[in-house]
């Protein structure tokens, strides 16, 4: 007997649709995670169906920078710049941290994050932060996630993260990367090692650098160089190096990014936040040929996970650094948040075309998105999180009528009780 393989077929109607290469009016048909049709009068029977009349359908948003369990740390110690944020506030909460608290976190920031029309989720933390794939798995959103504790020996450091990689692969949802904090705080034959292993395993690199001007001092200082060259000088950069801000750089600087292909990841919101001062040089990142994403940064110092608001503040930023209102495109900048990010993790995503992963953000534009007039500039200056109307995840729905598909209330009340305690330092 023939075995017959069961379809299941999602079927979205008369979208508008809009990715970095154009708009069309279409249908999109999914089968089993993936896009299979794009065209004007689809009339397979499916076996879900959405009616996106009126609607945009956009590529699911691609946060490139975020530390998921810092959901649990925020709206708390505001006012301070990143070094008096870290070392009096945020290390002492982390350090109480357990496990359940780190999955606790994830799973609260990867639902907000579903809420936001982010299909994935580039996520940084401590080796306890494994359950965040658990948590991608049962929220059905797709999440690399990576461990950069530091440790004194360099061995254990890398073992420390080949762990946490280990426990990575067995969920579905997840995927593993390499990560180091820093240059500043990481020793030299750590970075080294953690890179070469993550080139011999062909993993994503993740990275902090050149984030506030006191980090270019510390380079001058010990490394006679800045913080990219010194990065270039021991093997750090290269196509699959995601270096997270990347604000403090010279020309010079853009210009050996650009040549190496490592990607660039612009965080304004968190910037302003913890007033790093100057402006990410975009721009300049964008003459150089340079490959540019956008995040968000840890929910604790931003304080939301909004790739809408990233997207414009991206924009407006690079308007006003330069006094030049027709930067910061925003055309391209929807392509940094969508296509630019799914290239630099090695997913076939942020494109809404036959072949191309089903990661997508169906959006109302209700009434303050109207008239749409270019509908780049309604997206990125006009749109917010509450356009949101459908996410779907791997051809699945994740989020829908305002509410994220599988979240568990109860998960919500113990991580508030959790956060309590944290930040109370009653645990
Ligand atoms: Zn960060």
């Amino acid at each position: 007997m023939k075995n017959v393989k069961v379809k299941c077929l999602l079927l979205i109607k008369n979208g508008t649709l809009v990715d970095a290469f154009g708009t069309i009016r279409a249908d999109i048909l999914i089968e089993n995670g993936h896009i299979i049709d794009v065209k004007k009068g689809i009339s397979e029977k499916a076996d879900e169906g959405i009616d996106a009349s009126g609607k945009i359908i956009v590529p699911g948003f691609v946060n490139m920078h975020n530390h998921l369990p810092m959901s649990l740390l925020r709206n708390n110690a505001e006012g301070k710049t990143l070094g008096k944020w870290l070392n009096e506030d945020i290390f002492p909460a982390e350090r109480r941290m357990d496990e359940e608290d780190m999955y606790l976190g994830s799973y609260i920031g990867m639902a907000e994050s579903l809420s936001a029309g982010i299909t994935t989720t580039n996520s940084v933390y401590l080796e306890k932060s494994h359950l965040g794939g658990k948590a991608a798995d049962e929220l059905n959103a797709r999440a690399f996630l990576s461990c950069d504790e530091p440790k004194e020996d360099g061995e254990e450091e890398l073992k420390s993260a080949l762990k946490f990689n280990e426990r990575i692969r067995g969920y579905r949802m997840a995927r593993p990367v390499m990560a180091s904090h820093s240059v500043y705080s990481c020793k030299k034959e750590n970075l080294i090692l953690k890179k070469e292993y993550a080139k011999q395993n062909s993993l994503r690199y993740h990275i902090h650098m050149s984030e506030t001007r006191k980090e270019i001092f510390h380079s001058i200082r010990n490394f006679r160089m800045r913080p990219v060259e010194y990065a270039e000088s021991i093997g750090l950069l290269d196509k699959n190096t995601i270096l997270a801000h990347a604000g403090w750089v010279t020309k010079r600087e853009i210009g050996i990014i650009a040549k190496k292909k490592s990607v660039v990841v612009n965080n304004p919101v968190s910037n302003l936040k913890l007033a790093t001062g100057g402006i990410m040089p975009l721009e300049q990142y964008r003459e150089a040929g340079a490959r540019i994403t956008l995040g968000t940064d840890g929910p604790a110092s931003n304080n939301s996970i909004n790739m809408l608001e990233t997207m414009k503040f991206s924009s407006l930023m690079q308007k006003h650094r330069y006094w030049n209102a027709s930067l910061g495109n925003p055309k391209e900048i929807l392509g940094y948040a969508t296509y630019e990010g799914a290239k630099a993790l090695g997913l076939k995503a942020g494109k809404l075309e036959k072949g191309y992963l089903a990661d997508l953000a169906i959006i109302d534009p209700k009434i303050n998105m109207v008239p749409l007039g270019d509908i780049y500039t309604s997206l990125v200056f006009s749109c917010n999180n509450s356009n949101i109307d459908t996410v779907i995840v791997d051809g699945k729905i994740s989020f829908e009528n305002g509410k994220v598909r599988n979240f568990d209330g109860k998960k919500a009340r113990m991580f508030l009780e959790r956060a309590d305690a944290l930040i109370s330092g009653s645990s």
